[in-house]
């Protein structure tokens, strides 16, 4: 099912899009998320097949040669594939940010230059926040940009980034020496081509594991001054008013990866007989199916909202954080159910509701804990 409500008419290219992105997934992305999950190998090789898609170009306007969709087709798009491949969708969403933050805050003709092959695999971006000792406190980042003639040189280390192994381009937020606290972060898009940038894979990871994350470690890793995206200072703003969007990305996967395991639910309790019977025909079993298909309808549909609201031109932080607590909340009850519903079948890895429940695992650590969406979510309230 889609992500668009029943009473949603699509447009007709918006419905080929979603369309076509959900053959592709069924077809293509299926059975190559379960081998990324065997061997931790990454996603990475199917990026000119997104990339030919236009899946790496949603959110790039049209005059860059983007397919500019409106947030709610973005959002429908990335759940049919996460249905599919969760690590394919976090894949995209990552990369979609950066290239709107890119559109929104780099000045011309660099916006121009970037945006224009964004849909290529060599254009490939990550979102360079998080450190070891900021995490949630973003604001505590540590990697520092000395000024220097004609641009920074940046030293220091980023950590968890997805899509940090291939990407070409690296949204980094550093702190710049010399410049009190309050006005020192800054948005840097740094050339991953550079040199004096090492990125160590981190294995091991419990879900995703298509999705690449890596450490970067930056030696005096030279940013030219028109890479400076935002105002000196203005670096913690750029992150996170993109983040507000971001998170519909991560919302996206979660309904994507709710939908699957109601699938794999539904499918199974249709065929397992225990006692005589199909298993969905015990109340504790249909109990099962009913809650989750309530509570991904009810994500659905703030996860639509929240799209919804982007494209209408409203920077509504609280309906971004409800869909992304939710909708992130909700996979990981649905992926348990789907588990029991399974019995001892759902605990192999052969049982593509083991990796569901793995991968749903994430969606309410990263871009933004659940805390945190609360926390956004209670001062937004308390603001009215
Ligand atoms: C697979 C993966 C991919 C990632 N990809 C990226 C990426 O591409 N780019 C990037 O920058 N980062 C990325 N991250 C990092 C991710 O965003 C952080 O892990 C997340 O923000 C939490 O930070 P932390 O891990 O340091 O946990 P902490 O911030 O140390 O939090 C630990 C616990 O304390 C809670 N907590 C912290 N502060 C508060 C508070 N004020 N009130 C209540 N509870 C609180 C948290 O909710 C959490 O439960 C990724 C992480 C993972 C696991």
């Amino acid at each position: 099912m889609s992500l668009a409500p029943s009473h949603v008419e699509l447009g007709e290219d918006q419905a080929a899009l979603i369309e076509a992105a959900r053959e592709f997934a069924r077809g293509e992305l299926l059975p190559l998320d379960r081998k990324w999950d065997q061997d931790e190998s990454s996603v990475a090789e199917v990026l000119p097949t997104l990339g030919g898609m236009g899946l790496l170009n949603m959110l790039v306007p049209e005059e860059l040669g983007g397919l500019g969709c409106s947030y709610s087709t973005y959002a429908a798009i990335l759940h049919e594939i996460s249905v599919c491949s969760p690590s394919t969708a976090v894949t995209i969403s990552v990369h979609s940010m950066v290239g709107a933050i890119v559109n929104r805050f780099a000045s011309e003709p660099l916006r121009s230059e970037v945006l224009s092959d964004w849909s290529s695999a060599a254009s490939f971006a990550a979102f360079a926040l998080s450190e070891a000792g900021a995490g949630s406190d973003a604001a505590a980042a540590k990697c520092a940009a000395a000024k220097v003639d004609g641009g920074y040189r940046l030293n220091g280390e980023k950590m968890w980034i997805t899509n940090g192994l291939s990407g070409r381009w690296f949204l980094t937020l550093v702190r710049l020496d010399g410049v009190p606290d309050g006005e020192s972060l800054c948005a840097l898009l740094v050339d991953g081509n550079e040199t004096g940038i090492e990125r160590t894979e981190i294995h091991g990871k419990m879900g995703i594991r298509g999705s690449e994350t890596a450490v970067a470690n930056f030696t005096d890793t030279f940013v030219p001054d028109d890479h400076l995206l935002g105002q000196p200072g203005q670096g913690l703003e750029v992150f996170l008013s993109s983040l507000n969007q971001g998170r519909i990305g991560i919302a996206a996967q979660a309904t994507g990866i709710g939908e699957a395991c109601l699938d794999e639910m539904v499918n199974y309790a249709r065929q397992r007989e225990q006692f005589g019977r199909p298993i969905g025909m015990f109340q504790g079993v249909g109990n099962m199916i009913a809650d989750s298909a309530v509570e991904l309808e009810a994500s659905k549909l703030l996860v639509w909202r929240a799209a919804y609201r982007v494209d209408a031109g409203e920077l509504d932080r609280q309906a971004s954080s409800m869909a992304k607590a939710y909708a992130s909340e909700a996979a990981n009850r649905i992926a348990y159910r789907a588990v029991q519903v399974h019995g001892g079948t759902g605990y192999v890895h052969e049982c593509r509701v083991e990796q569901l429940y793995r991968d749903a695992r994430v969606t309410t650590i990263y871009e933004g804990t659940s805390e945190i969406q609360r926390i956004i979510i209670a001062r937004e309230l308390a603001r009215l």
